[in-house]
């Protein structure tokens, strides 16, 4: 069966068992599932059109048995001679002495690995005994764990296929099959093991980025509908008259998008349900504005606020500007870690007596001690930085707050709309009118002389630099610049009247407050720093960022840096400091120099995607797949998206039998993996 346990294979004993046991593999089924996590796929090409270093396949015939020398303590280097059309040629294997064996003189072989071109050499990464199925040799490359060795697991995968696939049961109902040109389930999982050519891999390949991402819809819409369900009878009783007279005291005018944007939140808010949005914006585009119109809004109900951000200086700035916008008549506290001892218990007791109406802070407001009267609307600030543990514990404080989360991360609509199916969204894609768009320059390190005249040109105007750079300190790995040196060179090229910071994570905190404080007050005219600034710092004074090896960093990261300027009235200026090797990081400096705008970058890069992502992965918050590639495989989200909206509000897992099997399916998907 394919419940049964791994060890009922030839060759697992307890000791196997354990290791697999590592890699989440208990039973048939999981070693089944068990995907190559790559493939080396190489046409067999004639010697003459192989390209030196390159990864290659050659087929020949064992000239002469191989011979074994051995080395260093457990090291071994095995070598034969193989005849490749009518050249012999060198194949090199490392400890693997086991190989001479299959390998006697007259057989034929299949070798992939490093080409030697000018010695007629391969060093063997992998070998198969035989001709290869096809023109294409396609190798199956699983990750493994422990003691597991990829061959091993390889036999007992081929043992599995052999005993069990048979008892495969198809999920998806048979016309979606048709409909798509899909291979069933049984044939799937075969292909993605075994594949025996590009197109059959790709044919298993598009079953599972489908199954995946319509089980992953089907869960989103469920998500949907139950919290709708769980939340019914919640309300926030604003006063709406109080909200307008809020707005219109404002120093500035809303733009439509933040106007748009607040209506829903307000609506939301208001009604029986919970709320669960996500809003975006880019840098600058007026996002901390309307959360605190919203935490005003949740005050005239009688409620309470909490912010949450992920760094003490940026609980700091947004405690300032909140202060700013609410006056004097609202209560507003921070609280983060450096608040300690008897400020803090007065703080907490005002937050548990209602006294406090606002609170702004870090992970800490989030600890056990914090105990709200009545929270109403929590804001969480960039969403990716904050675990699902954290968000759940938070929102247990109060009764069912409404949230509301907030991300500079501008994803394309259709993407976010997808992949944040159990979300709202609101988007601010405008920004307040007047702002001068930042002039951004890419230019090689031989201009660096030009690059810091200019900035003192700009601190003669009274205005402020950031320079930034991808490490703290020098690092035998890297070959960048790095904070520190740069700040020791600055000191001696700046004459003394020019002040410079340095502002990076290692840091104590009270250091980089004061550091910050001192910038803020323009008594430092350059700050150097990491990346430690990059989100949401706010000194308007600041017109210039540099920004060194700017290759280094994501399209996102750039953009993100950039928009600590720009926030004042006078013209600014970010400078990219780079050498891309690659054209796809040519290719993100220069859009980084053409647009200013969060969503075509992001859009751009999109098309573009080489392999530095827009998103950087793990901080997207975007969710993991095993197969799909949620930027990749948008357009099968898509129609994932629609099938799972279709199938949801047709009652069909319920009610027709061609879904039973999906509907078991997708229970034991929601179990599996508890997607936030
Ligand atoms: P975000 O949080 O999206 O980065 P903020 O809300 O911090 O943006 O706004 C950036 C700056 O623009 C702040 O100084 C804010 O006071 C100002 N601002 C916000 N909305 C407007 C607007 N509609 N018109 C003019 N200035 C605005
Ligand atoms: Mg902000």
């Amino acid at each position: 069966m394919l419940t049964d346990s791994v060890d009922m294979l030839k060759g697992v004993g307890e000791k196997l068992k354990n290791d697999l046991a590592l890699m989440d593999i208990y039973t048939m089924e999981d070693l089944l599932h068990y995907f190559p996590f790559r493939y080396d796929v190489a046409e067999i090409k004639p010697l003459s059109e192989l390209v030196h270093d390159d990864h290659v396949t050659i087929v020949g015939q064992v000239i002469h048995d191989p011979s074994i020398t051995h080395y260093g303590r457990k090291r071994s280097r095995l070598t034969f001679n193989i005849k490749v059309e009518h050249a012999a040629v060198k194949a090199v294997m490392f400890n693997r002495t086991f190989a001479k064996k299959h390998l006697p003189q007259g057989t034929i072989v299949t070798l992939s690995g490093k080409w030697d071109a000018h010695r007629l050499q391969i060093t063997v990464s992998n070998y198969q005994v035989g001709y290869p199925n096809t023109d294409v040799h396609i190798q199956p490359i699983y990750s493994v764990k422990g003691d597991v060795k990829p061959g091993k697991l390889k036999v007992l995968i081929k043992q599995c296929i052999d005993h069990y696939l048979d008892e495969i049961e198809e999920i998806l109902p048979d016309t979606y099959l048709t409909a798509y040109k899909l291979p069933t389930r049984k044939d799937a999982l075969k292909m993605i093991h075994h594949p025996s050519s590009q197109a059959q891999l790709k044919h298993a390949r598009r079953r599972f980025i489908y199954e995946e991402l319509l089980l992953f819809q089907l869960k989103m819409n469920l998500l949907k509908k139950h919290h709708r369900q769980l939340s019914e009878g919640r309300k926030q009783e604003l006063d709406d008259a109080k909200v307008a007279r809020f707005i219109k005291k404002l120093p500035f005018t809303l733009t439509g998008a933040q106007r748009n944007s607040l209506d829903e939140i307000l609506v939301d808010m208001k009604a029986s349900i919970q709320m669960n949005r996500l809003l975006q914006g880019d840098v600058g585009s007026g996002k901390t504005a309307v959360a605190t119109i919203c935490l005003y809004a949740s005050i005239t109900a009688g409620n309470q606020g909490a912010f949450m951000v992920p760094t003490e200086i940026l609980a700091e700035q947004h405690y300032q500007s909140i202060v700013k916008l609410l006056g004097s008549e609202t209560k507003i506290a921070l609280l983060t870690s450096s608040v300690k001892g008897k400020k803090r218990q007065e703080i907490l007791d005002g937050i548990k007596k209602n006294d406090i109406q606002i609170v702004i802070g870090t992970h800490s407001l989030i600890q056990d001690d914090v105990i709200f009267h009545q929270l109403g609307l929590i804001i969480i600030d960039e969403q990716h930085r904050f675990g699902v543990e954290q968000r759940r514990t938070l929102r247990e404080k109060g009764l069912e707050p409404d949230v509301l989360f907030m991300t500079a991360t501008p994803i394309p609509r259709t993407l976010a709309i997808t992949a944040f199916g159990d979300m709202d969204i609101s988007i601010i894609d405008q920004l307040p009118a007047g702002r001068k768009e930042i002039e951004t320059y890419w230019v090689k390190d031989n201009m660096l002389d030009r690059v810091l005249q200019f900035i003192e040109k700009r601190i003669a105007h009274g205005e402020q630099a950031y320079i930034v750079s991808p490490l703290i300190e020098e690092s035998e790995a890297f070959d960048y610049q790095n904070a520190i040196d740069l700040y020791h060179q600055l000191e001696t090229y700046y004459p003394a009247h020019i002040k410079i910071g340095l502002l990076h994570g290692r840091l104590p905190n009270d250091e980089k407050e004061g550091m910050m404080q001192q910038f803020i007050q323009n008594k430092i005219h350059i700050l150097v720093a990491t990346t430690v600034i990059e989100v949401g710092v706010n000194v308007p004074n600041a017109s210039v960022m540099v920004i060194y090896d700017a290759e280094r960093f994501g399209l996102s990261q750039l953009h993100q840096l950039r928009g600590r300027v720009g926030r004042g009235d006078q013209q600014s200026y970010c400078i990219l400091i780079a050498d891309p090797k690659g054209e796809v990081g040519k290719e993100r400096m220069r859009i980084m120099t053409e647009t200013n705008d969060g969503f075509r970058l992001s859009e751009e890069d999109l098309k573009l995607r080489g392999p530095g992502d827009f998103f950087g992965k793990k901080q997207s918050g975007l969710p993991e797949f095993k197969v799909a590639d949620l930027i990749h495989d948008y357009r099968a989200l898509e129609v994932a998206r629609k099938d799972a909206a279709y199938i949801i509000s047709n009652h069909l897992l319920e009610t027709d039998r061609a879904y039973l099997s999906l509907n078991k399916m997708l229970e034991e998907y929601t179990e599996q993996q508890r997607f936030d």
